[in-house]
């Protein structure tokens, strides 16, 4: 089966990195022993990363993106409480209204109070929330 360097190149990365599949090793060593300029891809990616590594490039680099995932999960997180808090207060005001006042026979009122608190609780949160997220937001765009 002939494949094309195109191919090749694409494994080359899994194989130096020894992760590919044995078949697409066998692929890529068949491949090498008779394609000389893909032997010289192999050399480059090899200097490559040795320069990388020489160079702690590639703990920087893994730094970075570590580091953008923590923001990312907890801007995320930061999202998911805002928007949650927001629907429980529009819904603690929506319930206050559906359930309404009542006056029962002997004349006490009936009223879901407790939703009041709840609903200043929930919008507080929203608030904190919601201005956290906006400096998130901010930081990371200013990193770029
Ligand atoms: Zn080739």
């Amino acid at each position: 089966m002939k494949i094309s360097c195109d191919v090749i190149r694409d494994l080359l990365p899994l194989y130096y990195d020894n992760v590919c599949s044995e078949d697409s090793k066998i692929l890529v060593e068949e491949h090498l022993e008779q394609c000389e300029s893909c032997r010289e891809e192999l050399k480059k990616f090899d200097i490559e990363i040795k320069y990388n590594t020489v160079n702690l490039e590639d703990g920087k680099a893994m730094k970075k993106i570590a580091k953008a995932w923590k923001q990312d999960k907890a801007k995320a997180f930061t999202k998911g409480v805002t928007i949650t808090s927001l629907l429980m207060s529009v819904m603690c005001l929506v319930m206050f209204n559906v359930i309404g006042s009542e006056v029962l026979e002997d004349g006490t009122l009936v009223e879901p109070f407790i939703l009041i608190p709840l609903f200043y609780l929930f919008a507080f949160i929203a608030l904190i929330s919601g201005i956290s997220l906006f400096f998130i937001s901010k930081y990371r765009a200013k990193q770029g």
